[in-house]
């Protein structure tokens, strides 16, 4: 690897997103806490702008009583949870009255996430352009250095890097299933293997999730409520036949959710994420990851009859995740249903999709 720190570790798809804008089912803005800096909203109130513009910006963010300078206005959606900004074809006012330029910089960058300090640079699964890219896929996925107009401060550590990188090997072997590539991961990473338990204790615990998720409003409710209708006290057979089912619907099934998975890995920088310090807690947020994705497109199967749907489902799963307190929430969950130790949350493997 090149030490150039203009060179950035990426995804190979990175340089060829492009946001669907208007066309976007779900645009990242509905529902979600953006939040600008000091500098970004008073530069706001200040642009240049039309009339409608002007009136729209003004309204389009809120101070709370605890802003700090770095998390200073919320953005203030609509009754319908719509961005004020955007206009009634789902275009930004912003964005196309007064250039990329002026936009904050979390509407400009996401879904990217540019870590200066390693030197990379990747894209979220909570986009759904990133999903439809992944799932159009039928490569695997590779890491390449490339320009991407910023100059980092630091790299990796090499030891850190090359656990990464072999992790990400391991999920792509497709000599194994991803459940048994998973269990390989958590060997490398715990040195301990994933120990069976029967399939009801399993399903118990995934339909913890479902009413962990299906009561505090997230995007992801109404999925939740529909997989605990159809998956709750089903026998192991009748799972699996849904399985199968749900490959035949979706014969790409694996090959996407490996494509996922492994980027995920790459944007979690797993098994060193921020929000971690501990390497097995981080295996077992990873299998909680992967189990509550496959228990939410089989229990909602009967809903997703179409690529679109299956990827309005991920991108939304994935919103909770990549960008919510999902990794300590996890954790709470397992450790409640007796499952809070990796080699027993690797028994969960079962409902991957
Ligand atoms: S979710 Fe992705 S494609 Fe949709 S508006 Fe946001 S960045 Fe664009």
């Amino acid at each position: 690897m090149d030490y150039d720190l203009t060179l950035f570790l990426v995804p190979d798809y990175y340089s060829s997103f492009s946001c669907k804008c208007g066309d976007c089912r779900q645009s990242c803005c509905e529902g979600w806490d953006v939040a600008i800096s000091q500098k970004e909203y008073y530069d706001l109130l200040s642009l240049d702008a039309s009339d409608e513009l002007r009136s729209r910006l003004s309204r389009a963010f809120y101070i709370p009583r605890d802003a700090e300078p770095e998390r200073y206005a919320f953005l203030n959606h609509d009754w319908l949870g719509n961005c004020p900004l955007r206009d009634s074809t789902g275009l930004c006012l912003l964005h196309s009255q007064a250039g990329e330029e002026s936009l904050p910089g979390v509407c400009r960058l996401y879904p990217r996430s540019i870590r200066k300090d390693l030197c990379e640079a990747t894209l979220s699964n909570s986009c759904e352009r990133v999903i439809e890219m992944l799932a159009e896929r039928t490569t695997q996925l590779k890491f390449i250095q490339q320009r991407i107009g910023a100059e980092g401060t630091g790299f990796e550590p090499p030891y850190r890097m090359s656990l990464r990188m072999q992790c990400i090997g391991i999920l792509q072997d497709r000599n194994s299933s991803l459940a048994q590539s998973f269990e390989s991961v958590g060997e490398l990473i715990t040195g301990q293997k994933a120990q069976k338990r029967e399939f009801e204790d399993c399903l118990g615990v995934m339909m913890s999730f479902c009413r962990e998720y299906s009561e505090n409003g997230s995007s992801i409710a109404e999925y939740c409520e529909q997989s605990i209708r159809t998956l709750n006290g089903i026998s192991g057979n009748e799972y699996n036949k849904r399985r199968i089912l749900m490959h035949s619907m979706f014969p790409n099934l694996e090959m996407i959710q490996e494509n996922l998975m492994v980027n995920h890995l790459f944007y979690e920088k797993f098994p060193y994420s921020e929000s971690r310090e501990d390497e097995t807690e981080e295996y077992e947020s990873l299998c909680a990851v992967l189990c509550f994705i496959g228990v939410l497109v089989n229990g909602n199967l009967e809903r997703i009859s179409r690529t679109e749907d299956l990827v309005d489902l991920l991108s939304k799963a994935f919103r909770v995740m990549e960008h919510s307190a999902f990794h300590y929430n996890d954790h709470v969950l397992l450790d409640r249903a007796g499952f809070g130790e990796p080699e027993i949350a690797g028994s969960l493997l079962e409902f991957s999709l």
